[in-house]
């Protein structure tokens, strides 16, 4: 309840405007993001790469209103792969289609991601469409299939919370695009979405055992330990290797098993969220945790 409640007020632009304003809050926000420009993300980056990591940059921001937002968008991302490249920094991109502007018309959208995936496939690097909610699934799974048949610089994100994943899997799969598996992070009704965790853990795991052995790189993003075990074990019984597939997790989150993973010779990504436009994406990590909203409050009102 206490998660379906912070979902709601992540749409409410009084608390943005409150949350946004005050110092202590932007500095908690830091926890999960490392500034509002490109410069310390791309520092967070080359330190996950000293700690034997790599990184994926999201320049935060999502349902944009207007062609100019969204070109802006599209602009932030061609220079981060610029600046990735010109550092020599061992990360790609993820972004979100309505950052780039999917709700002002699929087509304008499309031609947004070409532009930043021209440039991935340039500079030989690669570009994630993260999922949003689920009233965007089949226009971005339709733009993600449009644009690999231009390019394979770009990937995108599967839901294990949604009963329509193993099909959507099995349809990406088939033009050998790669997938990041999540559990999902939005408010989607019993419908179209398992209810509990029980039930989330279950499919991810049987999601999982379809990705690991189709021979595409695939990614499996989750802090969840009892998960990590379970893609390890199955990936031992069948012969897949530690190159063969990455663990992600997001920055600021489980660092310890980010570093334990890595001692044990896996390859982990860190996915490094930057810009002003930080709300939603934090209210979305303090609905996943109540230890994260409480330790919040706590901050807050000690003020
Ligand atoms: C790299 C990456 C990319 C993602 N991209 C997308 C996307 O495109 N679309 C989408 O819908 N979702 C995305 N997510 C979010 C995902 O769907 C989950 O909401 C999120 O990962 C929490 O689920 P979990 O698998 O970690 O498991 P949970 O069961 O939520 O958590 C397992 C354990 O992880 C730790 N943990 C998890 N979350 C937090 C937190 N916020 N703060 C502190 N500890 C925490 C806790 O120890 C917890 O017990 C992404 C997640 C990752 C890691």
């Amino acid at each position: 309840m206490l998660r379906t409640l912070l979902l709601e007020l992540a749409k409410s632009s009084r608390l943005r405007r409150w949350i946004t304003s005050h110092g202590t809050t932007r500095r908690l926000a830091q926890r999960f993001v490392p500034g509002e420009d490109l410069a310390p993300a791309l520092e967070a980056a080359r330190n996950c790469n000293r700690a034997g990591m790599t990184a994926s940059l999201d320049h935060l921001g999502e349902n944009v209103g207007t062609r100019e937002d969204a070109e802006r968008a599209c602009a932030a991302y061609t220079e981060a792969l610029e600046r990735i490249s010109a550092g020599d920094i061992d990360a790609n991109v993820s972004l979100k289609l309505t950052h780039l502007g999917l709700d002002l018309g699929q087509e304008f959208c499309a031609g947004q991601l070409r532009i930043v995936t021209r440039r991935a496939t340039d500079l030989k690097n690669f570009v994630r469409v993260d999922m949003e909610g689920s009233a965007c699934t089949d226009r971005t799974i339709q733009i993600v299939k449009q644009a690999r048949a231009e390019s394979g610089a770009v990937g995108t994100v599967i839901q294990a919370y949604l009963h329509r994943s193993e099909q959507d899997i099995r349809d990406l799969l088939s033009i050998g695009c790669r997938i990041r598996l999540v559990k999902g992070a939005y408010k989607e009704p019993s419908q179209i979405a398992f209810p509990g965790k029980k039930q989330v853990d279950a499919n991810f795991i049987k999601l999982m055992k379809i990705l690991l052995p189709s021979g595409i790189y695939h990614a499996i993003a989750t802090h969840d330990p009892s998960l990590i075990e379970a893609t390890i074990r199955f990936a031992a019984e069948h012969d897949i290797t530690k190159d063969k597939f990455e663990f992600q997790m997001l920055y600021g989150i489980r660092t310890d098993l980010q570093s334990r993973l890595v001692r044990q010779g896996y390859r982990v990504r860190v996915y490094i969220p930057f810009g002003k436009d930080w709300f939603p994406y934090f209210i979305r990590r303090l609905a996943e945790r109540p230890a994260n909203l409480l330790f919040f409050a706590r901050n807050v009102f000690r003020q």
